[in-house]
């Protein structure tokens, strides 16, 4: 229930809301898709997305303005990037129409979740595609999932903004020529080791080194990296690894 949430004791946590949006793609074509009250999915055991990591996310969020308003941040650049992460895994591409549609959806059916504005909360939108359907072989699936659910959220990180210490790994989220630049789950599975020792030497998260020959910084677990230099530069790393920021993007283009 909305009511009972502390906005301002807001985590990173999944607070369920009142729907989620699903679709189902078969036969080429994608059905229309609908809001579902149930958080589960029943998917084959065998499906693509449980064994061989064929699945993508993408994580947007909407904002309440000052004068009441919803307010999402540039979702067409998020609905191109889980395109380009569809065809590096061979999964079908999601008409970006629907894409927005879909996040506009679920965000009206539980606008009652969204933190009021000023308290610093938002409401995070999680788009995922995963291939499902019953297949044994490293292929790709018969039938795919597009999914979308939101949750309150606080700051990412405790702090909110406050400076942060980082510190570099030896592991690598992604190979050079990999999947670095796709949003898909096993670069994620392969950042949770790396993310944990970071934690517990007593940083907020790591910074990972371009895999080639790690004399580079590509970019942190959950963020790209981009600095101003003391003559006023902005300077961001260019790596075929790194997965391409909407924040970063919009930052340049505003340089
Ligand atoms: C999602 C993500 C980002 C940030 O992307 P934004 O579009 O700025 O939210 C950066 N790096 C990685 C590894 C990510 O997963």
């Amino acid at each position: 229930m909305a009511k009972e949430i502390n906005w301002k004791e807001l985590g990173f946590n999944y607070l369920k809301t009142n729907c989620m949006y699903v679709s189902y793609w078969k036969d080429g074509v994608w059905d229309d898709g609908e809001l579902v009250e149930d958080h589960k999915l029943s998917i084959d055991a065998s499906a693509t997305s449980l064994h061989y990591g064929q699945q993508s996310f993408e994580g947007m969020k909407a904002y309440r303005a000052k004068d009441g308003r919803i307010l999402l941040f540039r979702p067409e650049m998020n609905a191109r990037r889980m395109n380009r992460t569809a065809k590096r895994l061979m999964m079908p591409e999601i008409p970006e129409e629907k894409y927005i549609d879909a996040v506009k959806q679920v965000v009206k059916a539980n606008e009652e979740f969204i933190p009021p504005y000023g308290t610093g909360g938002s409401l995070y939108i999680r788009p995922m595609e995963i291939g499902v359907g019953a297949n044994l072989g490293v292929t790709a699936a018969p039938e795919y999932l597009f999914a979308v659910f939101v949750s309150p959220v606080g700051a990412y990180f405790k702090g909110g903004m406050t400076p942060i210490d980082l510190v570099t790994t030896e592991y690598d989220r992604a190979a050079t020529y990999g999947t670095g630049q796709a949003k898909c789950g096993g670069n994620y599975a392969a950042s949770l080791l790396p993310h944990n020792e970071a934690v517990k030497a007593g940083f907020a998260d790591c910074i990972y080194l371009d895999p080639l020959t790690h004399t580079k910084i590509d970019e942190a677990g959950a963020a790209n990296f981009f600095a101003i230099t003391k003559d006023n530069k902005f300077v961001t790393p260019k790596s075929p690894s790194i997965l391409e920021s909407v924040t970063k993007i919009s930052l340049l283009q505003v340089c």
